[in-house]
């Protein structure tokens, strides 16, 4: 025994000068689920990363022989994963949680948060809600965040604080809104924006045409072209409400997909939100046009919206991902409830406890979710190859004592919480619960501060005096 010990260290030694190439970070030992294209898991594994990208997954020993790591993540105990992505949301409206709850989508719009925003959001608003949302999300193991808001350039700055990737679309919309006042001010502000990202290595900016209810054809047709010019996604909302889809036939004689994709708006990548009233020609429309769904479990039981077609989706072929929503109708930006929720909406709703698995529902938080907002080569797996955007998940407590599966655990029994560290880009944002590019104090006395201002804004109008109610 001793002697065939002595004889492979020395053939280590031997073998160590060419063999050993550099590694800025190694996270070894934590079961690796990996979700390439074979769904490996590793149990124990470790993940290899130079620069910005990872570059092998294999056993610690393998790991360990090929490379001299500069530094060094142990996960024993804990579950290495692809970062999180969430496919749809509106990160500042944090700053509206919990002010308006327990209605109906249009109510809630309508007479909440559209004026609410009318008179709250600005620049600081946007700058100190998406801070908040960014450690929210950083916290609870989400690498990248896709949103549809108003200044959407201090999103952008935010995101890129806080060290995460951002799909971001400038919002456009029919109505006078604070960063805009006609739908022309809107999508030349998108494209400025747009100008101004290009080619960022954390954020891709876009355009976000709200809905096709609150957006007239030609405004549509220009977030199009813009999308196009830009090689970006486009982001709208699409059939959230049975309202929606019967406006629409009245007014158009055609469902919202229908009418999208007469007027050309599904000619170019897009994610659309929600996705929830879409009959089997809607469907088969939108995969197509390879139109990717993303799917709000939470948000569309809360504001009873109903329950996407998600199995029948999947099961067409159509690209699904999950995203939280903003956090006024969810009210937590935490893609692990996110998941849990969305297995049990569709176990209830299909009547089949073997419909949206586990390993579905995860596949729809990581590689889906990359696939739907077009970043699949790069993102959505661990990987050589891949950018490192990993998250490293803690296994430990009561809630997941036993584990014999992690996917099950991952998701049905752990939270955001167990989340330990977070790296993007190969930069560690979070370790061992410490975040390293945000001060989480000042975040959160900023957001306090501002909400005193959001308060007085929405007391002082009569709308919205039964809030406090
Ligand atoms: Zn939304």
């Amino acid at each position: 025994m001793l002697a065939v010990v002595l004889v492979l260290a020395v053939a280590a030694v031997g073998a160590a000068p060419q063999a050993r190439r550099r590694a800025t970070l190694v996270v070894t030992g934590g079961t690796v689920i990996t979700m390439d294209a074979q769904r490996r898991v590793l149990s124990p594994g470790a993940v290899a990363i130079d620069g910005t990208t990872i570059v092998a997954v294999g056993t610690p020993q393998a790991i360990a022989a090929r490379f001299a790591a500069a530094d060094v993540i142990p996960a024993a105990g804990a579950v290495v994963l692809p970062g999180l992505v969430n496919t749809h949301g509106h990160a500042a409206m944090v700053m509206y949680r919990g002010l308006a709850d327990d209605l109906a989508l249009m109510d809630w719009l309508q007479k909440y948060i559209f004026p609410a925003e009318a008179k709250t959001v600005s620049p600081e608003f946007v700058r100190v809600g998406t801070r908040l949302a960014a450690l929210e999300m950083l916290q609870s193991g989400t690498t990248l965040h896709t949103d549809m808001y108003y200044f959407e350039e201090e999103v952008a700055k935010a995101t890129k604080d806080a060290g995460l990737r951002g799909v971001l679309g400038q919002t456009v919309i029919g109505f006078p809104v604070a960063d805009a006042k006609t739908p022309a001010e809107g999508l030349a502000r998108a494209e400025r924006f747009m100008q101004a990202f290009k080619g960022d290595p954390l954020i891709v900016a876009t355009v976000a045409p709200h809905s096709m209810y609150t957006v007239d054809a030609d405004t549509l047709k220009a977030t199009r072209n813009l999308a196009r010019a830009y090689g970006a996604p486009l982001l709208t909302h699409l059939a959230e409400t049975g309202d929606e889809v019967k406006a629409s036939l009245e007014k158009h004689q055609q469902s919202p997909a229908a009418y999208l994709e007469s007027l050309g708006v599904w000619d170019v990548p897009a994610v659309a939100a929600h996705g929830v009233h879409l009959s089997d020609a809607d469907l088969a429309i939108l995969l197509r046009h390879r139109v990717a769904l993303s799917h709000n479990p939470e948000s569309n039981m809360k504001l009873a919206s109903g329950a996407a077609p998600v199995t029948k989706a999947l099961k067409a072929g159509l690209t699904v991902g999950l995203g939280t929503d903003g956090a006024a109708s969810n009210n937590d930006l935490d893609m692990f409830e996110a998941m849990r929720q969305a297995a049990f909406l569709h176990k209830l709703s299909d009547g089949d406890p073997t419909a949206a698995s586990a390993q579905t529902v995860l596949e729809m938080a990581t590689i889906g979710g990359a696939a739907a907002v077009g970043m699949a080569d790069r993102i959505g797996s661990l990987e050589a190859g891949k950018l490192a955007d990993v998250i490293v998940v803690s296994m430990r407590s009561p809630r997941q004592t036993p584990m014999y599966n992690p996917v099950s655990h991952l998701v049905y029994a752990t939270r955001g919480d167990d989340v330990r560290t977070v790296v993007v880009n190969g930069r560690i944002l979070m370790r061992d619960r410490r975040v390293l590019t945000l001060n989480p104090a000042t975040v959160l006395a900023d957001a306090r501060r501002l909400a005193a201002t959001v308060r007085a804004a929405v007391e002082a109008t009569p709308a919205q005096s039964s809030v406090a109610r």
